[in-house]
């Protein structure tokens, strides 16, 4: 670190440590060419129609791609929808969940992991994160629960499996349904079972920020017979098939248009042969950094959870303010200075980030209770009696990362080579040794 003495930080006016942009991350090649080629012949861009007959669940590339996903993930079903939200959605919908119900959420992800309940008139009701690994903390999911819990919607954060053995516990014991939102972490292990198959529904994600995507698009998995005929009727129009198909329980039959096209399926089945190799570029590069900035006194490194791996869909890090004698918000200012925004995400500017998304229960949608109609909707007494509140100060642990301590980097893609790698290394280094001049 001696190199940088007495350097001046690019935020002071000095020579930042780099300037070419990063290299972006880019999955589509020619696999996928030819597949959406073989797709453009055929002229059959979708096979879906909401009747009872095969075409209900979708063309050939559909029941292709939802054959292969299930085997990969050793799954009975898997079901392509056209986003991880929509999955989430059907989800919530198969599960059975409607008005009055409450489902235990996350505060700390993507926002439709706390709208989908809203969806079906259902209450979110958010439970603090773990200090270490930011997914659920057990402990305060039990203290959430009460006589109108149905389900919890636990988010795989990250890149990293939920507590599953004791969050499964949980559940078992208060009669819930898991469903498992791991849109972040394809490919993530915990005790050798794989993300998305350790609660009773898994939902994934295939948008473009995500390890493997094809665009738009999101996949489901279950063992769960009943659960994947309702997850196909919410995917298409379930309210025109029950009368023929004789569906005994008609609720949440109700429909959407959640049919994810056949070109986007001949491309997931491309990118789902890319997956492991993916993150495992993702491991090594994550690996490296972790190992460099962790040298730093003040920055900690992710901590991965007893017989489990870490997918990275982005790299985590703790910050120590009182170590350092800078808040973390100046120092990482200080640290963006120094180097260059990726490219083609130029305009979200360079990719570390303090916090994370805002906590979900500060939305204005939870902090005035309103989704629906005049009176709001969900949380109306004619619907619910319970007495859910989102005041802050129920999630100390979710505040304090996003406030105080977490940053993250996403500079580590496959894509990035050694050099780019360690552009980011001496960004840091060079704001540390010189950190005394940030003001
Ligand atoms: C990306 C993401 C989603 C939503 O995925 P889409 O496919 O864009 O709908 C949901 N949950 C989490 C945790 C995500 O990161």
């Amino acid at each position: 670190m001696n190199k940088f003495i007495n350097n001046n930080l690019a935020i002071n006016g000095g020579k930042p440590v780099r300037k070419k942009l990063f290299p972006p991350y880019k999955v589509i090649g020619s696999e996928e060419k030819i597949a959406v080629n073989r797709v453009i012949k055929s002229g059959v861009l979708s096979e879906f129609a909401a009747k009872d007959n095969p075409n209900f669940y979708g063309g050939r590339e559909i029941r292709n791609l939802e054959k292969e996903w299930a085997k990969f993930y050793k799954k009975k079903h898997a079901i392509a929808v056209n986003s991880a939200t929509s999955g989430l959605f059907a989800a919530i919908g198969a599960a059975g969940i409607g008005p009055g119900d409450e489902v235990i959420v996350s505060p700390y992800s993507m926002s439709a992991s706390a709208t989908a309940p809203i969806i079906y008139n259902a209450v979110p009701v958010f439970a603090d994160i773990e200090d270490e690994f930011f997914c659920l903390d057990p402990k305060s999911v039990e203290q959430k629960i009460t006589k109108r819990t149905k389900a919890i919607l636990i988010v795989d954060i990250f890149g990293q499996t939920y507590d599953y053995k004791k969050i499964n516990a949980i559940a078992k014991k208060n009669n819930l349904i898991i469903i498992e939102d791991a849109a972040q972490a394809p490919y993530s292990f915990n005790s050798k079972k794989l993300s998305g198959t350790l609660g009773d529904i898994g939902v994934f994600s295939l948008n473009r920020h995500k390890h493997i995507q094809c665009g738009e698009g999101g996949m489901v998995v279950t063992d769960d017979d009943y659960l994947a005929e309702r997850i196909c009727m919410i995917r298409n129009h379930g309210e025109c098939v029950v009368e023929s198909k004789k569906t005994k329980n008609i609720q949440n039959t109700v429909g959407f248009n959640f049919r994810m096209t056949e070109i986007e399926a001949a491309i997931t089945r491309c990118q789902l042969k890319k997956l492991k190799k993916l993150v495992k570029d993702r491991q090594k590069n994550c690996e490296f950094l972790s190992k460099e900035l962790k040298k730093i006194p003040a920055i900690k490194a992710v901590e991965i959870r007893e017989k489990s791996t870490h997918s990275y869909y982005i790299l985590p890090f703790k910050f120590n303010a009182k170590i350092a004698k800078v808040e973390r918000n100046k120092f990482i200012d200080a640290v963006k200075k120094e180097l260059p925004p990726t490219a083609g995400r130029e305009t979200e500017g360079v990719r570390i980030v303090c916090g994370y998304y805002q906590p979900l229960y500060r939305l204005p949608m939870f902090q005035k209770k309103i989704a629906y109609a005049s009176n709001g909707g969900v949380w109306e007494k004619k619907f619910y009696s319970g007495q859910v509140n989102y005041n802050i100060k129920q999630f100390p642990v979710t505040e304090q990362m996003y406030n105080n301590e977490l940053f993250f980097i996403d500079l580590m893609h496959p894509g990035n080579k050694k050099q780019d790698l360690m552009d980011v290394v001496n960004a840091f280094k060079k704001v540390w040794i010189n950190r005394k001049s940030i003001k």
